[in-house]
């Protein structure tokens, strides 16, 4: 089965990180797929005058499903671990939970975060490290044929503690352009709409569209061990689909 993953921590990482990628994915017969560990009830972010505290749960599970259907995502499923908690999580079961879940679905394609999840968040970080322990462990009942951990280049820019955002462009193996499906990938972000005056406001979207810098997602492809690969030059399309 052509199936493709992403594995997150709250809605609105996925349109955020690699909405653009998952458009073209499934465009080309990927049947994609999202994990998302939390509901994304701790949002600080959050518009204050849209939605309150206590309903941010359920109101951000509903804009991840309406999100992932501008993306083209078949399935969302959720860990149902509350947000800003996974540090605090017992490694051995969430690890095992997640296990269960990818070798159900044996994506081919497994999509997470870099190891500093590209903005340093504590849960994102801890996603990345699940997912390397299961892949280091051997947990997979089947061997993916890539593992992609989503990143930025790091020259964009720091975040206010001081911190690089991203990698080195030595370490990104691939480049995706998405200049094409920018105005959707800037959609499903908007589907977000508690977060939007976050999103305004970094930056992200500029009247409505996604800003011209933000036209690329890029990636350090693993090999289906969790291992790096060495690649001769950089990557800059995305995996075919096996014909049957
Ligand atoms: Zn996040």
């Amino acid at each position: 089965m052509n199936r493709a993953v992403g594995i997150f921590a709250h809605p609105d990482d996925e349109a955020i990180i690699i909405g653009g990628t998952l458009i073209q994915l499934a465009e080309m017969g990927w049947e994609t797929h999202l994990i998302c560990a939390t509901k994304g009830e701790a949002s600080t972010a959050y518009d204050r005058e849209y939605v309150k505290k206590e309903d941010l749960g359920p109101v951000r599970e509903q804009e991840l499903l309406k999100a992932a259907e501008i993306l083209g995502v078949k399935e969302v499923q959720f860990l149902d671990y509350l947000d800003a908690t996974l540090v605090n999580q017992d490694e051995a079961e969430a690890v095992a939970k997640l296990s269960e879940r990818l070798n159900a679905l044996q994506p081919e394609l497994i999509y997470t975060f870099e190891v500093n999840g590209i903005s340093h968040h504590p849960d994102h970080k801890t996603i990345h490290q699940w997912v390397m322990k299961l892949l280091k462990e051997g947990r997979l009942n089947y061997e993916p044929q890539a593992v992609y951990l989503a990143t930025v280049d790091n020259r964009a820019g720091r975040l206010k503690n001081g911190k690089l955002m991203g990698s080195p462009i030595e370490e990104i193996t691939t480049i995706i352009e998405i200049e094409r499906v920018a105005a959707q990938k800037a959609k499903a972000i908007l589907a977000h709409r508690t977060q939007l005056n976050m999103l305004v406001n970094n930056g992200l979207i500029v009247d409505g569209a996604l800003q011209r810098n933000h036209r690329h997602e890029y990636f350090i492809k693993l090999d289906g061990k969790g291992q790096a690969v060495q690649l001769a030059e950089k990557e800059t399309q995305l995996p075919e689909v096996h014909k049957p």
